[in-house]
């Protein structure tokens, strides 16, 4: 049965308001395209009241600044309580709105409550320095909030990226402005009424809704805003970096995606690595940042590995993501179907042998097949772009040295992979020498609550999770005081 949807209206200053124009776009359903509600559309307008709702909230005196640290904490952790109890409604409602299979979005719902309770503990744990500086001076550091943050989303796994951002950015004690991504506006309207239950103080947490052309652009340039935190795609991410450096300097994270390799070596156990490169490749229909989308297998076992993983993929069960045995649900959208299949043809053109898979499957909603490529080289566009879809592409290589020279060569480097059973010297010497922000030795795809999330090159700029994660939220200020080293009596 559908999830009933209780919200469709912006959050400005812990109140639901039409957009000031009355417009509103449909959001959908990516299983079948058919409408699920129509919800308010933000637009520079509204993005000037949310950060004007923000930037009052942070004022010198007003209740958020003012709040104990351990109140901020207490709020984060009531709002995890929250999130656990809504958890079966909130994974609903996001694969309702985009596709992704419901057990999987359940599974990360089970594990959410405890990553904001991770951030949460950090709230009052913001310490500077005491430093041992030179000559008659008493120095140490404060560490303090940046301040209004504007915080874009993408579509992939919405939930996970909104819980990040905006629990980081509190625990840090800055206030908020989210924009989701245009198609998915509802858990992120569900997770703000929630935030309101816990006890967040008005506008501290906003979100509007819209396009990023229009609300997105608003935000980034918005001299008021002191920074953004966003995840979605390079060039976007790149604009965001232009519009920062073109006005006032705006503090960046970003987290553009990648193009991440899994080796495979002869000595690796294939029961393990053959299903962990199809997990690696096709969860979530390839739509993660950190999909396995460059498979390196070693010559030795390359045969046996590229049969394996054809007959993986041929099994994937497709279908409604509300179904129990579903594996593989739709695309998010026809532009995006459209694109990935672009992508299988081009692969097709350069002379990469497709060996399952590589059509659109049924005909409602944006289903495309678990595909795989074979013999693909480094030069083809299917090795060398993000594609975002369920597409395996094999390459094969010879050496150690080679295959980390290869994995090497791209603008990319958020993730890799290697399975050995050589851990001594094979895993800790390609862990050593790749350049990515997270490396997987005979696992993929394990996520650490307590470890940073984040990518080398073009993948992106600063930490998201892990200890450090509010130093990006945070501003640095020495205070150099006169006092002299010798006591006058
Ligand atoms: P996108 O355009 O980068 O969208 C991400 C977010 O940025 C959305 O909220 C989007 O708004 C907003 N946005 C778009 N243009 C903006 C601008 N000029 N200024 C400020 N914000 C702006 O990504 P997409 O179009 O949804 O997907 C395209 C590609 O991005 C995918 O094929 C994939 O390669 C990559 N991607 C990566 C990730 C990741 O996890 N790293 C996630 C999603 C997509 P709208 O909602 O209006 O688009
Ligand atoms: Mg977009």
């Amino acid at each position: 049965m559908a999830p009933h949807i209780h919200y469709t209206k912006l959050f400005i200053n812990n109140e639901w308001v039409d957009s000031k124009s009355g417009k509103t776009f449909d959001t959908y359903n990516p299983h079948d395209g058919s409408v699920i509600a129509k919800v308010s559309e933000g637009d520079k307008e509204d993005i000037d009241l949310a950060v004007a709702a923000a930037k009052k909230a942070f004022a010198r005196n007003s209740e958020w600044r003012l709040m104990d640290p351990s109140e901020r904490g207490k709020i984060l952790y009531r709002f995890a309580d929250l999130v656990e109890k809504e958890a079966n409604y909130l994974a609903q409602l996001e694969s309702y709105n985009n596709g992704m299979v419901l057990h999987m979005n359940t599974m990360l719902m089970t594990g959410a409550p405890d990553e904001i309770r991770y951030t949460a503990s950090l709230a009052d744990k913001i310490e500077g320095n005491t430093i041992p500086s030179d000559g008659d001076t008493f120095c140490y550091t404060l560490k303090q909030p940046v301040g209004v943050c504007g915080l874009i989303l993408p579509w992939n796994v919405p939930i996970l990226m909104f819980l990040k951002k905006v629990t980081t950015a509190l625990a840090a004690g800055c206030t908020t402005v989210v924009k989701p991504a245009e198609q998915t506006p509802l858990t992120a309207l569900y997770l703000a009424s929630l935030l309101q239950k816990a006890g967040v103080p008005p506008g501290v947490v906003n979100v509007v809704n819209g396009y990023g052309e229009t609300a997105g652009v608003a935000l980034t340039h918005h001299p008021d805003v002191a920074k953004i935190s966003f995840t979605g795609s390079l060039e976007v991410g790149k604009l965001i970096q232009q519009a920062a450096g073109a006005n006032n300097l705006k503090r960046i994270t970003l987290e553009l995606g990648g193009k991440s390799p899994l080796v495979i070596m002869n000595d690796a156990d294939l029961a393990a690595a053959i299903p962990y490169a199809a997990f690696g490749v096709f969860t979530h229909q390839g739509q993660i940042c950190i999909a396995a989308s460059r498979l390196y297998v070693q010559s030795g076992i390359y045969d046996q590995f590229v049969k394996g993983a054809v007959e993986m993929a041929k099994n994937y069960k497709i279908g409604n993501p509300f179904d129990a045995d579903t594996q593989h649900g739709p695309q998010i959208d026809e532009g995006m179907m459209k694109k990935v299949l672009g992508y299988i043809e081009k692969g097709k053109q350069e002379g990469a042998k497709l060996l399952v898979g590589g059509k659109q499957s049924g005909s409602k909603g944006y289903y495309i097949e678990p595909t795989v490529f074979a013999d693909v080289q480094d030069d083809m566009t299917i090795a060398k772009e993000e594609i975002f879809g369920p597409v395996q592409s094999i390459l094969k290589f010879e050496t150690l040295e080679e295959v980390i020279d290869r994995a090497n060569a791209t603008n990319y480097g958020l993730a890799a992979g290697i399975f050995t059973t050589n851990v001594n010297t094979a895993a800790i010497q390609f862990s050593k020498n790749v350049e990515a922000g997270i490396v997987w030795v005979n696992t993929y795809m394990k996520m650490c609550t307590q470890a940073p999330f984040g990518g080398f090159k073009e993948s992106g700029i600063g930490r998201e999770g892990g200890q450090r994660c509010v130093d990006e939220y945070l501003e640095v200020k020495t205070v150099t005081m006169a006092v002299p080293k010798k006591i006058s009596n």
